[in-house]
């Protein structure tokens, strides 16, 4: 097994983990139904962006009933998931 042939210095290590720190995202509430959306998306509860209908495939809203069921699950839900199902224009 490869052994690092010298220490990782404290600065180092600090200096690598400086971009390492969460960012938290903006969002605001549907203007239709309150839920909480991401800026310039469409609401997967709704389905509307900007208090227009849009029309939905059965693949997106099997994807909006999926992700609904995981944040039921758990409350905590990241935003990595929320990006996958955004509808796409
Ligand atoms: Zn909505």
């Amino acid at each position: 097994m490869a052994v690092p042939a010298r220490r990782t210095s404290k600065m180092r290590k600090n200096t690598r983990r400086s971009h390492h720190a969460l960012i938290s995202r903006t969002t605001s509430n549907c203007p239709n139904c309150g839920s909480v959306v991401l800026p310039h998306h469409a609401c997967m509860k709704c389905h509307t962006y900007k208090g227009e209908n849009i029309p939905t495939s059965k693949k997106t809203t099997a994807l909006a009933q999926e992700t609904e069921a995981k944040s039921v699950a758990t409350p905590v839900a990241d935003n990595k998931d929320k990006d996958k199902t955004e509808i796409k224009k």
